[in-house]
């Protein structure tokens, strides 16, 4: 028999119940609230349709195992993990729209791009210490 999971909208609460085939059984209630408007969570990816619970796989911290957020290319590889625990929901073009962003990142970094007209932070000229701070040697 297998254990579903259930969410209650009511108390936010979550509880395991073992359940014969695919119907609920019968006077399924929240054990905390009493809530009997309970959903189940009928997968992982279901599970991860929920705003909740989307958070909640954004919290938890192997998401973010061997993340270095100042690399391009490592924060690609973690959104297109995350696409993958999003599931369809993230659609089919996730791939391709992570690619295209990493390459807009890319293309700024190295100071290729031609539309940099109002871009406020991409031209800003590195500022050279003063060297008449009479600092002796
Ligand atoms: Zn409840």
């Amino acid at each position: 028999m297998p254990i579903y999971e259930y969410l209650c909208p009511s108390c936010n609460g979550r509880f395991q119940k073992l359940v014969s085939g695919f119907s609920d059984p019968p006077g399924l209630a929240c054990p905390r609230c009493g809530g009997q408007e309970v959903r189940r969570a009928i997968s992982r990816v279901a599970v991860l349709k929920s705003e909740e619970a989307r958070a909640e796989a954004l919290a938890d911290p192997s998401m973010f195992a061997g993340l270095d957020e100042n690399d391009p290319k490592s924060i690609a590889r973690w959104a297109k993990k995350l696409g993958k625990e999003l599931g369809e929901d993230a659609g089919e073009d996730w791939d391709e729209m992570v690619d295209e962003m990493l390459e807009e990142e890319m293309g700024r970094e190295a100071g290729e791009g031609d539309e940099a007209d109002g871009d406020e932070d991409g031209a800003r000229p590195k500022k050279s210490a003063p060297d008449d701070l009479g600092w002796a040697d």
